[in-house]
């Protein structure tokens, strides 16, 4: 029998007596100024206030409460160094399992840091993120420990559907859900749930121009690589991969729209989030409001903008709220 390629919502609700109680449950808040320009009510999920800075906590939640005994005695192991590996390292010191996090001798020392303070090993192999991916293999084939990537699996993807649950609940008269791509996990669980519940509701994905992964590949109509460059929106680089066994599909199927936002509009959007709403964004965070802002959204509608992480250099969060306008491929 073939495994399913897609996640329903009775797992999404699993996922959520699973993980509550591990997770916070954020704050769904009104935005008079977003409202006010829009023509209509808008609300913002604030979801980067989530513990470890971004939503990634609860599908690494989830998938972690779903291993086995045996599983979790051997352990987890995950090559980001972002908000997945954050996520991951946190959910398995909650569960008491081993965490190795593989990276190149590259990745910034803080990173190193940020992953180690939260309890995880962090290893330091080769020059590459493919060196890396080679030591994970290797864990797994010599300790069977547990390799889990940061979107294209059923628990992550039914963890990061609980905020589409949330999101119907705290606004139910809802019309349109604006949510952050990259692999596409967090778009594919929130629109499962989302319109399980109420099918008239759309659901639009945002990514940055430079190097949106699942944009392109959608436009192809099969996975395809992206050049990776430097953007503001760092959480949303990276491919959806050439193997892509469930996202690529559901977001094809589920997703009303996706689109594109550029450098200038997302630190636009990140000053905006600043001053007008008083939240501390990392630029993957902002790119909801930056397409809003910047009209991508045909009638929105009543709206929910989901904020979906806040872990941003506060140095660089300074100078882009003072104005100053940071080109980072300059950097
Ligand atoms: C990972 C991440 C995303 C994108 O999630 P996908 O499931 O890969 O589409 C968006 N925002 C932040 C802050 C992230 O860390």
């Amino acid at each position: 029998m073939r495994e399913p390629t897609t996640v329903s919502l009775a797992e999404i609700e699993r996922a959520r007596r699973a993980i509550s109680g591990h997770v916070r449950r954020t704050v769904c808040a009104s935005s008079p100024a977003l409202s006010e320009s829009a023509g209509a009510p808008v609300h913002l999920k604030l979801e980067h206030l989530q513990i470890t800075g971004s939503f990634k906590l609860r599908g690494a939640t989830n998938a972690v409460l779903n291993l086995t005994d045996a599983q979790r005695t051997r352990g987890v192991v995950g090559v980001s160094t972002g908000n997945h590996g954050r996520g991951l390292a946190h959910a398995a010191r909650m569960a008491g399992a081993r965490c190795v996090v593989c990276m190149s001798r590259l990745v910034p020392r803080n990173k190193i840091d940020g992953i180690r303070a939260v309890g995880a090993e962090a290893r330091n192999v080769g020059d590459s993120q493919d060196d890396a991916q080679l030591e994970v293999d290797r864990l797994v084939g010599e300790d069977g420990m547990t390799m889990l990537p940061p979107f294209d699996h059923p628990d992550i993807i039914a963890g990061q559907g609980t905020l589409g649950l949330e999101i119907l609940e705290e606004v139910p008269e809802v019309d349109t859900i604006v949510v952050p791509v990259s692999g596409g996990g967090l778009i594919a669980g929130v629109a499962t749930a989302a319109k399980a519940i109420k099918p008239r509701v759309r659901v639009i994905g945002v990514s940055m121009e430079r190097g949106a992964a699942m944009y392109e590949s959608q436009k192809a109509g099969h996975p395809r690589p992206v050049e990776e460059r430097p953007t503001l929106a760092d959480s949303l680089g990276g491919g959806i991969g050439g193997d892509n066994r469930y996202t690529f599909a559901m977001v094809r199927d589920l997703v009303d729209d996706l689109v594109l936002v550029t450098e200038v509009e997302i630190a636009a959007a990140i000053r905006h989030a600043y001053w007008e709403e008083r939240q501390v964004v990392e630029g993957a965070g902002a790119v909801g409001i930056a397409a809003l802002q910047a009209g991508r959204i045909a009638r929105p509608g009543e709206t929910v903008i989901l904020l979906s992480g806040g872990n941003i250099d506060m140095a660089l969060h300074h100078r882009i709220a003072s104005g100053e306008d940071v080109d980072v491929t300059r950097e």
